[in-house]
């Protein structure tokens, strides 16, 4: 291989978000060239349909020229300014108001950020700001759960709620508490979902008993556990949460980055899915489809106002925000997308094909080495295993990364992440892409079984 080969390159010098270290520097990279639609298509030419979605990003599809369009206009206007102090720029306005008309509540104050890490880790600090401004700064522990994925930031990471996340470098922190993730498999339940939830909620409320609500800031919960494996909470559960939540005067964070922009049918999954307005919700990813880096924090007016109101003139700055917060650029591709997904109604083409992908899906449940099938709408994931052995053991790993290299070869990128290979295609994903899915992954497990 060519020196200058984008493969040879790569391999040798780049480390990559969640690289697999054991095979760093030996294992060829594969660099993705071109995409359109639903499809990418690496350096050498090879097409795949991406059950990806880049990274749980693409709402209206690869190559949209109207999207394009709207940055390359933008970048030529004004391609930056700072966003500090008072300063903004048009996009980040007209922006900040459509996500203020979107979201449920009175959900009105945007703080933008770069991505989905720095949109949580700034909520957190909103809410320890809120408690300080009401002379309450012992408020400040976080409540998150085991198998979050909240981000690979310092607190991002500390809030997520896998080991292997936080890895070994003291990432605990005596203000952060997990508790027990919410999954109910109704496959494989041995209790009603009302008898999980009144599980879960009694859980937190003896964790909050323990910790003392005067020390507790805020709840942290993505709706849907994305990362950590497709964990669909039982019926009731966000609404029995935020009910604890409010009679202990503890702030409810919403982390939308991988619900939001209509991969559950809806721009906003916590009001219209489960019924719930939290006081923040964060959102990223889906915000611009995946083609401008861009997070933000939705904040409450009442949150927003009281933070606003006890400033005084010594102490008058919001000291948090970032240099790219509320990016022009990045800002006019958010606009080009929503404009798109409401046009083109693609949350209602996910409510129609959402419940197909999953239906499909559990077909797969007849493969001796699939030991369980979850998802919601257009989030799903396969978990793999040795017959007989349960949960992320080094074999069932193993297993799972045999069936992604086969769907790779036969053309389909799926996500392998411990023994799951997880599924997020492009919302605009069809009937007949969704079979190529399936069918692909169908022939990967028998090939692997
Ligand atoms: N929150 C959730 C639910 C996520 O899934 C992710 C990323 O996958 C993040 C936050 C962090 O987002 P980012 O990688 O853009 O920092």
């Amino acid at each position: 291989m060519a020196p200058d080969d984008p493969v040879a390159q790569d391999t040798r010098h780049v480390l990559h978000p969640w690289a697999d270290l054991t095979v760093l520097g030996k294992q060829e990279s594969l660099i993705i060239s071109e995409a359109n639609g639903v499809e990418v298509s690496d350096s050498r030419g090879k097409k795949y349909l991406d059950a990806i979605g880049g990274m749980w990003c693409v709402t209206v599809g690869y190559g949209n020229e109207e999207l394009t369009r709207a940055i390359a206009a933008q970048a030529l206007k004004m391609a930056y300014f700072t966003p500090f102090g008072d300063v903004s720029s048009e996009p980040a306005a007209k922006l900040a108001a459509m996500l203020a008309e979107l979201s449920p509540g009175d959900l009105n104050r945007v703080q933008f950020t770069t991505c989905g890490s720095t949109a949580v880790e700034s909520a957190v600090r909103i809410a320890h700001y809120y408690y300080a401004s009401q002379g309450r700064p012992e408020k400040h522990h976080v409540l998150a759960r085991v198998n979050s994925y909240h981000g690979s930031t310092f607190l991002a990471a500390s809030l997520s709620g896998k080991a292997v996340d936080r890895t070994t470098f003291h990432y605990e922190s005596d203000w952060v508490h997990h508790l027990e993730n919410p999954v109910h498999d109704p496959d494989n339940a041995q209790v009603s979902a009302q008898e999980r939830v009144d599980a879960l909620t009694a859980g937190m409320e003896a964790a909050i008993a323990r910790i003392g609500a005067g020390n507790i800031a805020c709840y942290v919960a993505e709706p849907v556990l994305a990362s950590g494996g497709v964990l669909v909470p039982p019926p009731g559960y966000h609404e029995a949460a935020l009910e604890v939540c409010r009679r202990h005067d503890i702030l409810y964070i919403s982390d939308e980055v991988v619900t939001g922009f209509g991969r559950l049918g809806h721009f906003f999954a916590s009001e219209a899915k489960f019924g719930i307005v939290p006081d923040m919700i964060v959102t990223a990813k889906g915000l611009t489809s995946g083609y401008q880096p861009l997070g933000a924090v939705l904040v409450s007016d009442r949150v927003a106002n009281a933070i606003a109101e006890a400033a005084n003139p010594e102490k008058p700055v919001f000291s948090n925000g970032f240099t790219y917060s509320g990016h022009p650029v990045a800002c006019a591709a958010a606009i080009a997308n929503i404009e798109i997904m409401r046009r083109e109604d693609i949350c209602g083409h996910v409510r129609e094909v959402g419940p197909y992908f999953i239906r499909r899906l559990r077909e797969l449940r007849s493969s001796p080495i699939v030991a369980a099938v979850r998802g919601d709408h257009l989030m799903a994931c396969v978990e793999c295993h040795v017959p007989g052995e349960v949960g992320p053991t080094a074999r069932n790993q193993a297993m799972a990364r045999r069936v992604d290299a086969y769907c790779e070869e036969a053309g389909l990128l799926v996500r392998p992440y411990e023994n799951l290979c997880i599924m997020s295609p492009p919302l605009v994903v069809t009937k007949g892409g969704i079979d190529r899915i399936v069918d692909i992954m169908a022939e990967s497990l028998a090939r692997a079984e």
